[in-house]
């Protein structure tokens, strides 16, 4: 049993003054794995005096010292990915090949915003000698959800701290072992006292006190468009600034001249990514509607080569879902699907023989329409709705029909044309014949419509002073 009764606050870890706890659960074993003791407002206000007081000091200090702390940063976490990964595997049932990418991607922030920092013009001055300057914006809200919660946490972190904030840090409660070690890294780094702390504890209170508080100058948030509103609401009493990372339904438009063979088996593997509870998750399929019977027989042939369970093997795709809240929805919505007169091409109700965990079964409906529940909302799980289209327009308007803008894909075999229509789509991030981005980087979250605000650069953490 793993017993987690500190946080990381002010450089130490220290027992906090909430006493309420709460159960960790493996989504694979159903196991009790250990107890996480939860915050409360006394220590959020602790938290954020701690941060308030290191702001001072920090904020002032160089660009080279800065690139030291992101430097000892990523020495430490490098040392502990091992561990990172087994912990995302224990706590929320991650498959492993996804829980390697995101401890991979996480680490890299920190180098990615030290360089970025390196780069970045905090003070400029016009012709006529008028400085602009950007300095440090305040203390930093950093709230994450459970499905890349340390991914979140860091590139909040290595952000805040290029930019010379201090910050303080909401993880999701669902990720409480993985947030352990990450604070154990911070410790290693032996960095300033209060420039990062966090508050373990659940969202309508600690996330909700951390977000309202009155030293905070920028809330940054990622997790569901839902809990996006109440944080644009905490924000709008102060006026203060959010960058908001959202929720998405995201569009994935198959035009009439790709390779169905390649495009369709990675249709599945965007929309079931990381067991569909991915942000990005191409969760809506759009097809051309002279291919549905071919493309139904290539989505069968595809589900049957993906490996569901044994989340530590290599090449398992599909693992359980995160807690018992998130299977009952995803239950409701392939009821719902099934209620609407979709057509149930395969999945259904009810678990996944065999496996103990919350495993939904992998479920593609088709003849979906653009009305129903299936097709609007985010569901975060491994559900699939095939749609189709007449013509390259209603294909782009469908794909526009939503209040989401976070992710679009197109496949094409004419990389020209796949781009004109990409860029028709109102997202922050369109990916043209892939499932995902490679690269190293402070990569961007950035959403359009109600999947987000702002972004995740030092712009953002600073504030614009203007001297003439
Ligand atoms: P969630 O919105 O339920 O919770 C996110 C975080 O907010 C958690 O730490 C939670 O404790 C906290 N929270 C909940 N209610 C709150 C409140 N009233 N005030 C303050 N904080 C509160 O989301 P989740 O289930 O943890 O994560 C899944 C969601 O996150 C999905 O919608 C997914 O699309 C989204 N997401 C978006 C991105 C992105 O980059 N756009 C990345 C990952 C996940």
């Amino acid at each position: 049993m793993k017993i987690i009764d500190k946080v990381y606050v002010n450089g130490d870890f220290i027992k906090p003054h909430g006493t309420k706890t709460m159960d960790i659960i493996n989504p694979d074993t159903l196991d009790i794995l250990g107890k996480v003791t939860l915050c409360d407002k006394k220590d959020v206000n602790y938290a954020v005096k701690c941060a308030k007081e290191a702001f001072v000091s920090f904020s002032k200090t160089s660009i080279k010292r800065r690139g030291e702390i992101l430097q000892s940063l990523y020495d430490a976490m490098s040392k502990r990915e091992d561990e990172l990964n087994e912990a995302a595997i224990l706590e929320y049932g991650s498959p492993i090949t996804a829980a390697k990418r995101r401890t991979a991607f996480a680490k890299n922030t920190f180098l990615a915003a030290k360089k970025q920092m390196e780069e970045f013009q905090f003070e400029s001055e016009l012709e006529d000698g008028t400085k602009i300057l950007k300095t440090p914006l305040g203390v930093v809200a950093a709230i994450a959800p459970w499905n890349a919660n340390y991914t979140h946490i860091c590139q909040k972190t290595a952000s805040a701290i290029a930019a010379g904030c201090s910050i303080v840090v909401k993880p999701s409660e669902y990720s409480a072992i993985q947030t352990q070690i990450l604070c154990e890294c911070f410790k290693e780094a032996n960095l300033p006292k209060g420039i990062l702390n966090i508050v373990n504890g659940v969202g309508e209170e600690v996330g909700k006190d951390l977000a309202s508080h009155k030293d905070i100058s920028l809330i940054n948030f990622t997790g569901s468009t839902k809990v996006g509103r109440q944080i644009s609401a905490y924000a709008a009493k102060m006026i203060k600034r959010t960058i908001l990372e959202l929720g998405g339904k995201s569009p994935n438009i198959i035009l009439d001249d790709a390779d169905l063979s390649i495009a369709i088996p990675m249709a599945l593997t965007i929309a079931f990514s990381n067991s569909g509870q991915a942000c990005h998750a191409g969760s809506r399929l759009l097809i051309p509607h002279d291919k549905l019977e071919i493309v139904s027989e290539l989505l069968l042939k595809a589900l049957k080569d993906i490996k569901i369970g044994n989340i530590e093997d290599e090449d398992c795709y599909i693992g359980p879902l995160v807690n018992k809240t998130q299977f009952d929805r995803v239950q409701l919505y392939i009821k719902r699907g099934i209620d609407e007169g979709a057509t149930l091409l395969v999945g259904g109700l009810g678990k996944l023989e065999g496996l103990k965990g919350y495993y939904a079964k992998p479920t593609i409906f088709t003849n979906v329409k653009p009305n129903m529940k299936i097709a609007k909302d985010e569901i975060f799980g491994p559900v699939l709705s095939v749609l189709t289209y007449k013509n390259e327009d209603e294909a782009v308007e469908m794909a526009n029909d939503t209040i989401y803008g976070l992710a679009g894909y197109v496949s094409s075999s004419d990389v020209n044309r796949a781009s004109k229509i990409a860029s028709q789509i109102t997202a922050g991030w369109v990916y043209i014949n892939k499932a995902v981005y490679e690269g190293k980087g402070l990569v961007l979250h950035v959403g359009a419509k109600q999947s987000g605000i702002g972004a995740n650069r030092i712009d953002d953490y600073t504030q614009f002073r203007i001297i003439s």
